[in-house]
């Protein structure tokens, strides 16, 4: 019990650190600027940030959401970034233990955490972050035990299927970047898995934008970013999608 809490604390500082560079990834990507070089740096006055400016969450807190050199706020999406990637690794080591697992769920949930916030902020979902998923997800699975090859690559030909069809009616309400994130997820949770992370896409969109509607936050037509839900999904199905599709069918077993 000891061990198995300091260990997901260790993933827990492991994920925030890695959360670090995926805000660098979030804020380059879009922009098409390198995630390499150069080091990071305040957007507005441009000083390079120290290690001291960098610690994950703890940063944020000790400089009050502001830049030590020129005061500039620091956006709350750079500690939520860090909080929620450390969170995820944490509750994946709890879930797989130390197993190829856990390696490639925390590499998964790297692209799903960029999806999430890059479509939250730009409703873009970008190819050269969907691509490389869709290759990553197609060789982890030949080597993930629960899944393998054939489950995954019907879990990715039935998410795309299913998303693919709001797209030919209303393209303008779901784009090809959705379609092709689909396959992405589809490939990554293999099937029955898929069917829960774009059911729960679907759900999660469909309570959010018609709650959106009737407090009058968004207006009939303005869209949501399909792909923030999209990841959510897969990351939830990740955790607890044989337990929610076991739990789904049950009704139907009497
Ligand atoms: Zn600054």
């Amino acid at each position: 019990m000891l061990y198995t809490s300091l260990v997901m604390l260790a993933f827990a500082l492991l994920g925030a650190s890695v959360g670090s560079f995926l805000n660098l990834c979030i804020d380059r990507l879009p922009l098409d600027e390198s995630i390499l070089r150069p080091p990071s740096h305040c957007p507005t006055c441009g000083r390079r940030l120290s290690a001291l400016d960098l610690v994950p969450v703890l940063s944020y807190l000790w400089l009050h959401g502001r830049c030590r050199y020129c005061g500039a706020s620091i956006p709350l999406r750079t500690p939520m970034v860090e909080a929620m990637s450390g969170l995820i690794f944490a509750l994946l080591y709890w879930k797989f233990g130390l197993s190829a697992e856990l390696g490639m769920s925390l590499t998964y949930t790297c692209f799903l955490i960029v999806i999430f916030f890059i479509d939250l902020e730009h409703y873009l979902i970008l190819n050269k972050v969907v691509y490389p998923g869709i290759v990553v997800a197609f060789v982890f699975s030949l080597f993930w035990p629960g899944i393998g090859l054939k489950d995954s690559l019907i879990g990715g030909a039935v998410a795309f299927a299913i998303i693919l069809i709001p797209h030919l009616i209303y393209p303008p309400g779901m784009g090809l970047g959705d379609v092709r994130l689909a396959l992405m997820v589809g490939l990554m949770n293999g099937y029955p898995q898929a069917l829960v992370a774009v059911m729960l896409a679907i759900l999660g969109g469909g309570l959010l934008a018609a709650a959106a509607l009737a407090l009058g936050l968004k207006k009939r037509g303005e869209g949501l970013p399909f792909g923030t839900f999209l990841a959510v999904g897969a990351m939830v199905s990740l955790l607890w999608g044989q337990g929610i599709y076991d739990w789904y069918m049950g009704w139907f077993r009497g």
